[in-house]
């Protein structure tokens, strides 16, 4: 059974990239759904844009209360939490007025620290879970700011394309930082590159600047450019379930195990 049997907290990981359109919410459905096979997992929508509410069946409209309500409001996790129909996934979906978060949040007493607070405030709702993610907006605001304040580790989508090195400096000096200022536990867990193009010499060319830079943070597993993965969220599915034989889902399945791997690997060096 993948139902948890200890008390003990969740792993809780922040999928983060201050750029958009580079994988940050496909990774973090796709990751969970290959999870969810033999774990319990939560995914945080914390995007105004709601991608991966969206992308998990969840349309605009049935909504309701979500991240704005858990972030803004102070309303309890509990209460907010929806199941997918992903068996063993469970979502904190954006609601609608979550676009107007990043700004209500800077007049708000603890303004870093308000996600941290709700999930010190819900041990039981919790418990249940072996992995909690974040899906973070393409931006270091506030609300990206709370998701690496709460943040056991923080996961990054990376593009291979040219700017790529350039983008990813700027997210592990923020990490840096927080980790200094905010949150001691904080760690860069792993880089995942996305939408590779074999064909592409640049892609390859950046893969292996990646690699040599920040060595085994890289997972193994690259995503490849697959057309069945930018299909799937229009029919409000993992590309897992869209089409389990494509490319794209299968180097899902593979990056699960390796995330798994570099998780047992992590509990065995502490
Ligand atoms: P982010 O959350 O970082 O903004 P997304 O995960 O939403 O990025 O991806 C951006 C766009 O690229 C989406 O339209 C998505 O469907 C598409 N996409 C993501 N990964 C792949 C892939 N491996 N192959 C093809 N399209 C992809
Ligand atoms: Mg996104």
């Amino acid at each position: 059974s993948s139902r948890k049997t200890d008390r003990a907290p969740p792993r809780v990981l922040a999928f983060a990239n201050q750029k958009g359109g580079v994988g940050k919410t496909t990774t973090a459905i796709n990751l969970a759904t290959a999870l969810a096979a033999n774990h319990k997992v939560l995914l945080l929508d914390l995007d105004p844009q709601g991608n991966a509410s969206t992308g998990l069946g969840i349309a605009r409209e049935h909504r309701a209360a979500g991240s704005y309500a858990l972030l803004v409001e102070g309303r309890p996790l509990a209460e907010l939490l929806r199941p997918t129909q992903v068996a063993n996934l469970s979502i904190l979906p954006a609601d609608p007025d979550l676009a107007g978060a990043e700004i209500e949040l800077v007049g708000l007493d603890d303004r870093e620290h308000r996600l941290a607070k709700a999930f010190r405030d819900a041990p039981e709702a919790l418990a249940e879970f072996d992995y909690v993610f974040f899906d973070c907006p393409p931006s270091l605001g506030l609300i990206t700011l709370n998701a690496l304040v709460a943040a056991d580790g923080v996961l990054v989508p990376l593009q291979t394309e040219f700017f790529a090195l350039e983008g990813i400096s700027q997210i592990t000096r923020t990490i840096e930082r927080v980790r200094r200022a905010l949150n001691p536990r904080l760690r860069l867990d792993g880089i995942v590159l996305t939408m590779m193009d074999r064909r592409n010499n640049l892609s390859e060319l950046v893969a292996s600047d990646v690699r040599g830079f920040f060595k085994d943070k890289v997972f193994e597993t690259a995503i490849p450019r697959n057309v069945r993965v930018s299909e799937a969220p229009s029919h409000g599915l993992p590309v897992l379930l869209y089409d389990f034989r494509s490319p794209g889902a299968q180097a899902y399945v593979k990056l699960a195990a390796e995330f798994l791997k570099r998780e047992r690997a992590r509990i065995r060096a502490t």
